[in-house]
């Protein structure tokens, strides 16, 4: 385990985050809207963690390039992943789909619909596409495309090596900062704890039982399906095609999943899934660097599995009847727009939108789930951001790009 997950005191950094979790939760319940007061503080801890984004995906790309030297073994580890990201993100929402078969969440619940709230435009598909490539590189940093940053980092990165000991100048200043970078994640990291209190504090504050209870069975569902995608599924996978213990990779992610779960942000977890993969994990920085940015913009697992759920929850509590094709035309259209659902709080809602236009689900509909959805959305982040690490994970034993003995916990791993 990393030197800088253990705090002088001696207790895993990762117990210190668990327990700000259960003690948000307490304090949020006790305190109600007064929690409020609290909510600067998390504010302040996300803001920290998103501040390295754009300079720590761009860094750590580019020396993960640079380290492997190879563009092609880039694109057959890009392959992978994306075929992999796409794979488990269709068995989410299938897994999203028979659970809300078998549990039934909107049979025999009366709602009224609220025609009040609009979940707003989503994205067409094909503006996803081909806004890819960034027509101005420093304006994608400025905005914080990741996609566009991604892709102009490769084509630099490879550039760059492609040019020999003349890119050595501008390699060194590039690795350097991502050192510096990885250091700073752990500083911040730090303020863990107290951070992920006072963002569940607000949250739970919020969100008393009174608002929950009528959606209680549909929540449950969404967190049953959750905890199997990760549990069953990831687990499955990293023990049966990896021959890894599932067990280091659940410990070794917790760090970035707790983040996820309290920020609802995949992408604003993406510096701390970064730091998990490389000192937990022990994926080397090529993979890690490029597998999870590209995972924390395109891979929603649980934003997929929660379309699935709430489709059919709809479907149950307006007797709307679905027939097969409208079962793969829920699989086909939740999976793409999951892709184009954006890493950040209640992208997924809106994406949503484009599955009930499919299916001819009434879209007002979402104004019920729109009053709970935050809880949706930590649970869903969670597995998202859950989801990119496995796939990582995947692909970097696949490619000899892990360091076994970090990932069992024989070795200390970078100490940034
Ligand atoms: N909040 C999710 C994420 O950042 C996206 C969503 O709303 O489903 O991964």
């Amino acid at each position: 385990m990393s030197k800088s997950t253990h705090t002088r005191a001696g207790i895993p950094l990762w117990q210190k985050i668990m327990a700000g979790l259960v003690l948000g939760v307490i304090a949020g319940w006790l305190l109600g809207d007064h929690a409020q007061w609290l909510a600067p503080i998390g504010e302040l801890f996300i803001n920290a963690i998103k501040m390295l984004i754009v300079p720590l995906v761009f860094t750590s790309l580019i020396s993960g390039i640079v380290s492997m030297g190879d563009p092609a073994k880039m694109g057959r580890i890009g392959g992978k992943a994306v075929a992999l990201y796409l794979v488990t993100t269709a068995f989410a929402i299938t897994l999203g789909l028979l659970a809300a078969s078998i549990f039934q969440p909107g049979t025999g619940v009366e709602m009224q619909m609220d025609n009040s709230v609009s979940p707003g435009e989503a994205p067409s598909l094909t503006d996803i596409l081909v806004g890819l490539v960034p027509t101005n590189p420093i304006s994608a940093m400025v905005e914080g495309n990741i996609l566009q940053i991604i892709v102009f980092a490769i084509a630099l990165g490879v550039s760059l090596v492609l040019i020999g000991e003349r890119g050595q100048p501008v390699i060194r200043v590039i690795e350097s900062t991502a050192e510096a970078l990885y250091k700073l994640t752990s500083l911040i990291m730090a303020c863990a704890p107290v951070g992920v209190f006072a963002l569940i504090a607000v949250v739970a504050g919020e969100y008393g039982l009174a608002v929950l209870i009528p959606l209680l069975k549909v929540i449950g569902v969404v967190y049953i399906a959750c905890i199997l995608h990760v549990l069953v599924i990831y687990s499955g996978l990293l023990a049966l095609v990896a021959r890894l213990n599932p067990k280091r990779y659940l410990t070794g992610s917790l760090d970035a999943i707790v983040i996820a779960f309290s920020s609802a942000s995949s992408a604003g977890s993406l510096p701390v899934s970064i730091r998990c993969a490389r000192e937990r994990l022990g994926i080397s920085q090529g993979v890690a660097g490029f597998v999870l940015p590209v995972g924390a913009t395109i891979n929603m697992d649980g934003t997929a599995l929660y379309m699935g759920v709430v489709a059919l929850f709809v479907a149950q509590l307006t007797g709307t009847d679905l027939s097969t094709a409208d079962y793969v035309m829920i699989v086909l259209t939740g999976t793409l727009a999951s892709i184009g659902t954006a890493g950040v709080p209640g992208a997924g809602l809106i994406m949503l939108s484009i599955v009930f236009a499919q299916t001819n689900l009434p879209l007002e509909a979402l104004g019920l789930i729109a009053g709970i959805d935050r809880i949706l959305d930590m649970a869903r982040t969670a597995v998202n951001v859950s989801g990119d690490l496995m796939v990582t994970t995947l692909v970097g034993k696949s490619e000899r790009e892990i360091d076994l003995d970090i990932y069992n916990g024989k070795s200390v791993g970078h100490t940034s």
